[in-house]
């Protein structure tokens, strides 16, 4: 029997939901039980692939092709559990399914309407694709109150009434603001956020509160009176150092515990092993590095969620602190070489990340051949590796009009915009004309390396599979060209045709790839391109 959990939030936003609703997963996972999460989004874009990651944060590929939230990034991280396009949607698709569907007649003439045309397509999605999961769990983007979540939190209601409490669970994450002046927890915005859930026929089984300060138990018994909800069923989720304590501070508290009491499910002893050590690793390392990277998005670090973890999951994997320099890569676009100097002399490693547009590219191009120069590790990702691609064409490969189609039509062209590839046996096939959403190459393609290579040696393995989004691909055209210039190409796709892997043999790490690495690094399975940067990095200057 598939348990539902509907994980909601209210006062405000980043109350760290998307991190509670995949620990909760992780502390099902180590009682044995299978699970999934999904994430609804309120919002009206249809997937979040054409959104600023300034403004919303990464955009997460799954293996199957879907550009989603990044908080099924920290469901995969904590869990494993592989996510899927069926586990994200958001308002804006729900509407276009819906509507797509009144213009085919499938209606038949009714009149459509929030329900139960939109609540129906809400509760299908929610309930598809499901296999023999015990639990799955559900959570609601926003906050309550907010206007568009208001079909979400009423398709709960339904299903809440179709599952009953013992098919389902509703946690609400909230705040206990700490008053700096008076000294004091308070209880009154989470009175009120309950409030806003229950005038929306929503009762929650337990509250999830975050709070910066110890809760003394009389607060907990008044937050329960008040909230309607068992002293016990009140988890006080406190600040703690890191996110890989937060499942043990969570079970501590009893957030793992309830949920099975709330289901009438045996007690069972959870296996904390994974956790105790991933906490332990990541407390005490027996060396600090610095990593560099210098990107476009650097001032939202959430918009390089997965590349900030893994290259954690790389520091654990090497006892090693990992601080990280988050470096605007247009700093670097001058010839004053003393600018790079000054941010870079003292880095252990350089990662330049993903990208899109022309701003900042030449700052990204100065910092790979500094890093070149100076034989300081790098690591290039996705557009990382099409810039470290002109950098080698300019500086050693007698190209110096080399570019990108994508800032423009001058120049070689070293790296184009990709017009077929094959997808799944079938070609695929693009224009500059076509749409700018879901149009990229997104999603799992494998990756055929060559044996005599330093990712050869990475991977243990010749043949993976890397997750892609991107539009523009190293022209392969230019492979000799780019080989007689030191810059080795390593990794094809399956047909030859795509460059995949570019690294360098006369520098002690210099490695960049066209798919995206850090989307599958888990603390408990770090990737091997973070754990070999990483050591890399401390090989070249640690402190102690
Ligand atoms: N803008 C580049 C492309 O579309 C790189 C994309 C990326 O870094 N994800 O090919």
């Amino acid at each position: 029997m598939t348990r539902f959990i509907f994980i909601t939030g209210g006062v405000v936003s980043s109350l760290g939901k998307g991190l509670a609703s995949a620990v909760l997963g992780s502390l099902l996972q180590s009682r044995g039980y299978k699970v999934r999460l999904r994430k609804l989004d309120p919002y009206l874009n249809v997937d979040p692939g054409t959104m600023s990651p300034t403004q919303h944060g990464e955009v997460f590929v799954t293996d199957d092709g879907a550009e989603t939230d990044l908080d099924l990034g920290h469901y995969e991280r904590f869990t494993g559990v592989v996510t899927k396009k069926t586990d994200n949607v958001t308002t804006g698709r729900i509407y276009s399914d819906v509507l797509a569907r009144e213009r085919r007649g499938d209606y038949l003439g009714a009149t459509i309407q929030v329900i139960p045309h939109v609540t129906d397509a809400i509760k299908a999605f929610v309930k598809n694709d499901i296999t023999d999961e015990d639990f799955v769990l559900c959570e609601i983007g926003g906050t309550v109150g907010d206007i568009e979540s208001l079909p979400f939190l009423e398709a709960i209601r339904q299903l809440r009434n179709e599952l009953g409490g013992s098919g389902s669970c509703i946690i609400h994450v909230t705040l206990l603001p700490f008053i700096h002046a008076a000294g004091e927890l308070k209880t009154k915005p989470t009175q009120h956020s309950v409030k806003e859930l229950q005038s929306v026929g929503l009762q929650p089984d337990i509250l999830l509160c975050r709070t910066e300060q110890p809760v003394p138990i009389e607060l907990k018994n008044k937050i329960g009176q008040f909230c309607n909800v068992n002293a016990a069923d009140v988890i006080i989720a406190e600040d703690v150092s890191s996110i890989y304590t937060v499942p043990l501070a969570y079970h501590e508290q009893g957030f793992d515990t309830q949920i099975c009491h709330h289901f009438n499910l045996e007690n069972k002893k959870p296996n904390l092993k994974r956790w105790l050590s991933i906490a332990d690793a990541y407390e005490h390392p027996e060396g600090k590095i610095t990593i560099a990277i210098v990107g476009k998005y650097t001032s939202l670090q959430d918009s390089y969620k997965s590349l900030g973890e893994a290259i954690a999951h790389g520091g654990i994997a090497n006892k090693l602190r990992v601080e990280v320099e988050w470096i605007d890569s247009e700093v670097f676009e001058t010839e004053n070489n003393d600018i790079l100097s000054y941010h870079l002399s003292n880095i252990s490693g350089l990662l330049v990340p993903g990208g899109f547009g022309k701003r900042g590219a030449e700052g990204k191009i100065n910092a790979i051949r500094f890093a070149r120069q100076r034989q300081i590790p790098f690591l290039g990702i996705c557009f990382g590796m099409q810039m470290a691609v002109l950098e080698t064409a300019r500086t050693l490969g007698n190209l110096p009009k080399a570019n990108s189609s994508e800032f423009g039509r001058g120049g070689d062209l070293l790296v184009g915009l990709m017009t077929e590839w094959i997808a799944d046996n079938s070609v695929e096939k693009r224009t500059h004309l076509d749409d700018m959403g879901g149009t990229m190459r997104l999603g799992a393609y494998p990756c055929n390396i060559k044996e005599d290579s330093l990712a050869s040696k990475i991977y243990n393995d010749c043949q993976i599979s890397e997750r892609h989004r991107h539009r523009y691909e190293v022209n392969i055209n230019f492979k000799e060209h780019l080989e007689k210039a030191g810059l080795y190409i390593s990794g094809f796709s399956p047909d030859g045709a795509l460059p995949e892997i570019v690294e360098r043999r006369d520098h002690p790490f210099f490695i960049a790839v066209q798919f995206h690495p850090e989307l599958k690094s888990k603390p408990f399975q770090p990737h091997p391109l973070f754990t070999e940067f990483v050591s890399a990095a401390g090989k070249h200057l640690r402190l102690v």
